[in-house]
Formats: C-alpha cells, structure tokens, sequence
C-alpha cells in the first residue's frame, strides 16, 4: 500500500474536511491540527507568537475548504483545494510561517498526513462537495454518495433523524396545516352564509365580490 493509498486516505478525509470547513474559524477544535501544533511546540519549542502564525495559516485552509465547498465550478474549486494545500504547507513548514510564505516561491507539504488527505480530496473527492440543503443543518459541508446524484441532504444522523427525512417530515406537517387552516376557514365562511361555489374559489386563492 502506497502511503497516499485512496481508501486509507478518504474516509479520513470524509470526516476531517466537512469539519475544518466548518469550523474554519477555529481550527484549534480539531485534533489533527492540534497535534500538529502541539509537535511544534514540544519538539521544536516554538514561541507562542509562531503557534499563532500557524493557526492563522491553518485557518486560511479552512477558508479555503469553506469556499471549495460553496464553489459554483470545479475549476474554481480546484484552484481553491491548490490554495489549501499550499497554506498547509506554510502552516506545518519547519522553515516557520514567515519564511514559508515568502512571495519567491511556493512551499508544498510532500508526506505531510494532513496534505495527503486534502490531496485526496483535491484529486477523487472534489467533484461529491456538496452543501447540506436542509436549513440550519449542523453538518453543513458534506461529500455526497458517489451513487446517489441527486442527494440534496447529509447523511448526519440527528436525534435518530437524518436531515432527509426531517425535511419530509416538516413539508408533511405544513401540508398538515394548510389542510386544516383550510377547513376551518370553509366552516367559518358556510356558517357566514357565504355560496358555495365562492368558497370553493376563496380556497383556491381567487378573488371574490361580495357585493354583487
Ligand atoms: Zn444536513
């Protein structure tokens, strides 16, 4: 098995890239990235002005992965998941931030556990980053099913529930109530003597003279 091997690397990836993406703000949250901060730290005893320069650089990652998620087109989104690359590259450089992310060239991470896994993404998984189209959905970020092409919701399972089948319950449950608001109005406008061919058209929305 090959170091970068795909099916070692992508459900790592699967787990670890919907969540920076997410939490890109806070890259700190994230294991991964707080064991490679912290191996800095022990092994290179580095200053916590540097941890922070690092942090800022793995944030710029997340943005990334952020953006490469809500990109309207693989090229955008390739060039975006390149970006991250590069700023992970500068984040775990042992040249430090500052000297990584000189304008004359472009440092990349050969080896690196967490490039081979934006590797991964970059080259197989790009083309699956989908958005979560249930409103307020925790997940958010997701790689869809490789069979399933018109998946709309992750597959994140909430209080015994996945977004899927919250959202057919909720459009059950409004169409529940447009019913009932209906028959109460037709009960009230019957009672107020109103023809019943009026009714029929004030349900469906259409204007009614009263005064003819
Ligand atoms: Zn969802």
């Amino acid at each position: 098995m090959s170091f970068c091997d795909f099916k070692y690397q992508a459900p790592k990836a699967k787990r670890l890239i919907p969540q920076w993406a997410k939490n890109w703000e806070h890259p700190e949250r994230i294991p991964e990235i707080r064991e490679a901060l912290a191996e800095f730290r022990q092994v290179f005893e580095e200053p916590e002005a540097d941890r922070e320069k690092r942090l800022e650089s793995f944030r710029e990652v997340g943005r990334r992965l952020k953006l490469a998620f809500e990109a309207k087109d693989e090229y955008d989104r390739d060039l975006l998941l390149f970006e991250a690359r590069h700023m992970n590259a500068i984040a775990c450089s042992f040249l430090g931030v500052d000297r990584a992310s000189r304008p004359d060239f472009v440092v990349m991470a050969k080896g690196n556990p967490l490039d081979q896994i934006l590797y991964v993404t970059q080259k197989r998984l790009a083309k699956y980053m989908r958005i979560c189209q249930r409103e307020g959905c925790e997940q958010k970020y997701y790689f869809r099913d490789p069979g399933r092409h018109g998946q709309k919701f992750c597959g994140r399972i909430l209080r015994g529930k996945r977004c899927a089948e919250i959202v057919n319950e909720m459009g059950k449950l409004r169409h529940y109530q447009e019913s009932r608001k209906k028959e109460v109005l037709k009960q009230h406008w019957e009672q107020a003597g109103v023809p019943q061919a009026k009714i029929e058209k004030l349900l469906n929305g259409e204007s009614v003279r009263f005064d003819d």
